[in-house]
């Protein structure tokens, strides 16, 4: 979706510029015109948004994050400046900074859902699903395989993890402040709270807690009960999405989502190479099989030999006798 109304002009003039004096006294201060990076939680989306950031900010704009990653972490990225503010400040910051643009990644959940409305309350452009960048274009992916739609630059781009830009060189990040941030005006965006999605619908990339199926589970109705009854995220093996059995926005790994889970729980998977590629970045992996030597137990912290369903049956038990 492209908005071809942009008022950024009216922005920049409304913009409280730092005066000559504030920046020689403020060695910290943001340069103007800089990129504005916003890169998420996971390593996988500080690299497609510091990718993005830095392909678009060529060499002549700084790229300052959004982050709580340290300066060392981001120095590799090639970003210029961190400051540790957490994105909902980005309604400030545009109103106070006037960047050149903002970059949040494409994760279907919050960062998503930041950039919609921050484009819909600031009257900004917007291009979603980006996976290219070039030559004032973008290219965003649409929902037909190999086709992409091409817009101009817009201010605000969620960029997706399929994003074609060139590695960046390293440089070295500083720690900056921002200058005091200006009200954002009457009508403008105001986080009222934050509504977390419901576990069972949570995107895999944003799940904390997640219990996957593979051929091992047979019975899809208990899986799912067993999912909700201890508030987890449900994912699967490409095994049960090939057979239709799992829709394929649950599949973990090379061709499905990676994820960043705190637990992720794997009952009756294998682990194929392609399947352990998803779950690099989680933390504590529990896997449920009857065969102790497969590669998915020896990838786990912890193994428990046994028929998932009877596992699963015992859980649902004891958490009925808890009720
Ligand atoms: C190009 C390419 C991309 C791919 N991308 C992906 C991907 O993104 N994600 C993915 O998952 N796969 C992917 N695959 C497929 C992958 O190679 C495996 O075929 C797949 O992951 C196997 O799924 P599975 O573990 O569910 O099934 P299986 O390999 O058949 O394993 C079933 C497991 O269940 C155990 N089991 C059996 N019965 C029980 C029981 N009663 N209780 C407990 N355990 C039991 C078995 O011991 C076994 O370990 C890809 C393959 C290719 C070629």
């Amino acid at each position: 979706m492209i908005r071809r109304h942009d008022p950024f002009a009216v922005r920049r003039a409304r913009k409280v510029a730092p005066s000559t004096d504030a920046k020689a006294s403020s060695p910290n201060l943001p340069p103007a015109e800089c990129v504005v990076a916003v890169p998420g939680r996971s390593e996988q989306q500080l690299l497609v948004v510091a990718k993005a950031a830095r392909a678009l900010a060529g060499e002549e704009r700084p790229v300052l994050a959004l982050s709580s990653h340290s300066p060392e972490a981001l120095s590799a990225h090639a970003v210029d400046l961190v400051v540790r503010e957490e994105p909902e400040v980005l309604p400030a910051v545009w109103m106070t900074l006037c960047p050149y643009a903002i970059i949040l990644p494409e994760d279907g959940g919050r960062y998503s859902d930041l950039g919609r409305r921050l484009a819909v309350d600031l009257e900004l452009s917007i291009a979603v699903h980006v996976v290219a960048i070039g030559a004032g274009l973008v290219w965003s992916a649409t929902n037909l395989p190999g086709k992409e739609v091409v817009a101009p630059l817009p201010r605000i781009l969620l960029v997706d993890r399929r994003i074609s830009a060139p590695a960046a060189t390293p440089r070295v990040t500083r720690e900056a402040v921002l200058p005091p941030l200006c009200n954002v005006p009457e009508g403008g965006p105001r986080l009222l709270r934050t509504i977390e999605p419901e576990p069972e619908r949570t995107a895999l990339p944003n799940a904390r807690f997640v219990v996957a199926a593979g051929a091992g589970v047979r019975d899809l109705g208990l899986f799912h009960r067993f999912v909700n009854a201890l508030g987890a995220t449900p994912g699967a093996s490409r095994n049960l999405v090939d057979s239709g059995q799992m829709p394929r926005d649950r599949q973990i790994g090379t061709s499905g989502e990676r994820i960043a889970a705190d637990v992720y729980v794997a009952l009756g998977i294998s682990g194929a190479v392609q399947h352990l590629e998803g779950i690099d970045d989680c933390q504590c992996v529990i896997a449920v099989n009857t065969d102790s030597s497969c590669p998915m137990a020896a990838r786990a912290d912890l193994t428990l030999r046994c028929d998932a369903e009877t596992f699963m049956h015992r859980v649902l038990a004891h958490l009925d006798r808890r009720k």
